[in-house]
């Protein structure tokens, strides 16, 4: 895309279709432009603000940061918050180790890399197929890309890492031919797609993929970076099908609208790294370390985590009825917690610009998905006229 040279964002690369308003102020659901207009953000900056944009726990927690004045040291040193984020994640997560990153795409390409390390010592160079499922999206570098079952996002790039193989889901019976335990390294899916278009893979699924990798020694990764860390209504989304997996990748509300990434892994799985092996220059550091902490904190408390749900139902009882009032639109509903997408008969980017023109922020998941990603703290008042505002545009 070339935009004229008088366009403010023609010095940045063209790979963002961004709309012409200007964003100066965050204030708890709202963005607020810079002709003082307030819009209700019910993307979260893609699932990132879950405390909204300026909760005092994430503004308190910088600036008792700064007043140490340390923002940066390098994983060459050692830094409290980190150690001390990773014993709270270790401790809420029952996994052992924790390796900071960056984003969501950079948790996805360290854990792949920690279990192909892990299934190279068990199985040997063959060992290294991951499976990952259609619809599934799980980042754009090269690795997540190679697992991400979009084909517009990758073909311009392709050959991408090789050894990734694509299933459907719902066929049991080609997952389980992909689960040879000697070629296959590990599995990678998102518990709830998001992406894909705000996808439940279902308990019974997570638990089946669990039993089959445990028993072949196929490492098995969670995606949690859009689901995870209290948006589906538990802390991880994967608990309501009470598994454990071997690596767990969290990132985007991880830092509270600071960048960061964390792969969580099993000690087993850890154990194969060595000093060496992997690292980033920036992640887990003290500032944004102490930023993830307050986070988590916060959204771990079991009150919190009563609200999501509680309020997560209430969305979900108006779309149902936005949905029964607008049949030939709406075709179905899903989500969980306060992750809902609305699949509409026809595509949703014109939902989502007549929205946002209406005072309401939305992202498209995929083509016909209209996705809400609400901060975790909206108000019900809040998501009534998120509801209604969509029925506007609807009608
Ligand atoms: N995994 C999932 C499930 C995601 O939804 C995303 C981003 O939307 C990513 C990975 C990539 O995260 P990031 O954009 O921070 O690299």
């Amino acid at each position: 895309m070339t935009l004229s040279t008088t366009d403010p964002r023609a010095a940045l690369i063209g790979v963002y279709r961004t709309p012409d308003v200007l964003f100066v102020r965050g204030d708890g659901t709202d963005l607020i432009d810079d002709t003082g207009r307030r819009y209700l953000d019910f993307t979260s900056g893609i699932g990132v603000n879950a405390l909204g944009h300026g909760h005092p726990v994430i503004l308190e927690a910088i600036e008792r940061a700064l007043e140490t004045g340390l923002i940066h040291a390098s994983n060459l040193f050692r830094t409290a918050p980190a150690e001390e984020l990773a014993r709270i994640l270790t401790r809420l997560s029952g996994l052992d180790r924790v390796f900071f990153c960056n984003s969501g795409a950079e948790s996805v390409e360290g854990a792949l890399k920690f279990a192909k390390k892990w299934a190279k010592l068990r199985g040997g160079d063959d060992k290294h197929r991951i499976v990952a499922f259609s619809r599934s999206f799980h980042g754009r570098l090269w690795g997540s890309l190679a697992v991400t079952d979009r084909p517009d996002y990758r073909r311009p790039f392709e050959p991408l890492m090789p050894g990734a193989v694509f299933v459907d889901p719902t066929d049991l019976e080609a997952v389980s031919a992909t689960l040879d335990p000697d070629l296959t390294a590990a599995v990678i899916l998102e518990p709830i797609q998001g992406e894909g278009g705000i996808r439940f893979l279902g308990d019974d699924l997570l638990r089946t993929v669990r039993e089959w990798t445990r028993e072949r020694g196929i490492a098995l990764i969670l995606d949690e970076v859009q689901c995870g860390l209290g948006r589906a209504g538990t802390l991880f989304a994967h608990q309501s099908a009470e598994i454990r997996p071997d690596l767990l990748c969290l990132a985007k509300p991880l830092g509270g609208g600071l960048p960061m990434g964390a792969v969580l892994a099993s000690a087993e799985i850890a154990d194969a790294m060595s000093p060496g092996d992997h690292g980033t220059t920036f992640g887990g550091g003290p500032l944004v370390s102490a930023v993830a902490i307050a986070v988590v904190e916060t959204v771990s408390q079991p009150g919190f985590l009563a609200e999501v749900v509680r309020k997560g139902a209430h969305l979900h009882a108006l779309l149902e009825e936005l949905r029964s009032r607008y049949p030939s639109t709406v075709r179905e509903v899903r989500g969980r917690g306060l992750i809902w997408g609305i699949d509409l008969m026809e595509p949703a980017a014109p939902v989502v610009a007549g929205a946002r023109d209406a005072g309401l922020l939305t992202v498209p998941a995929g083509s016909h998905v209209v996705r809400l990603l609400p901060p975790l703290t909206v108000s019900d008042t809040e998501i009534e006229r998120a509801v209604s505002i969509l029925e506007e545009v609807l009608a």
